[in-house]
């Protein structure tokens, strides 16, 4: 077994997962915890409009097929919400045939999976997003313990 102690002690990214079909969200559900991340599942759009309100998620998988909404329409409206630009998302498409992957991508989605599809190549693939948009977000880091060296240089009067 594989424990990595930094993992378990960074929070675990929260994962908005959207899906109406109780069985596929639960094996969506437990891929993401098994490795690592915090999925939260929503049923419907509604609902996931209403949670991404409260906060912003680290990362949204959506259906494209959902009672209340299309997924494309619940995209835009998530992507309008505070917040929802900086929110990578991916599309679950049902049907096999291209039009669903291509009006996804071009929305601007950041990546989609179509059904079936291995749970764990969705979960490769929500790591490979969050790692490149976290990539884009996170300022160089400066090396650590320059501070504490400093002062002893400054003090030269
Ligand atoms: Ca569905």
């Amino acid at each position: 077994m594989n424990t990595v102690a930094t993992e378990s002690e960074a929070p675990r990214p929260v994962i908005l997962v959207v899906e109406d079909e109780a069985g596929i969200a639960e094996t969506i559900h437990y891929a993401l915890a098994s490795d690592g991340f915090a999925p939260e599942v929503c049923a419907t759009a509604r609902q996931a409009i209403e949670r991404f309100t409260a906060e912003p998620p680290a990362l949204a998988i959506l259906d494209v097929g959902l009672p209340d909404m299309n997924g494309f329409e619940l995209f835009r409206r998530l992507q309008d919400l505070p917040g929802g630009k900086q929110v990578p998302m991916l599309f679950l498409t049902a049907r096999s045939s291209e039009i669903d992957r291509v009006v996804g991508l071009e929305l601007g989605a950041d990546d989609y999976v179509a059904k079936p599809f291995s749970p764990r190549e969705l979960v490769a693939r929500v790591r490979v997003i969050l790692r490149r948009s976290q990539r884009l977000a996170t300022p160089p880091v400066e090396p650590m313990g320059s501070e504490a060296n400093e002062p002893l240089a400054l003090e030269k009067k």
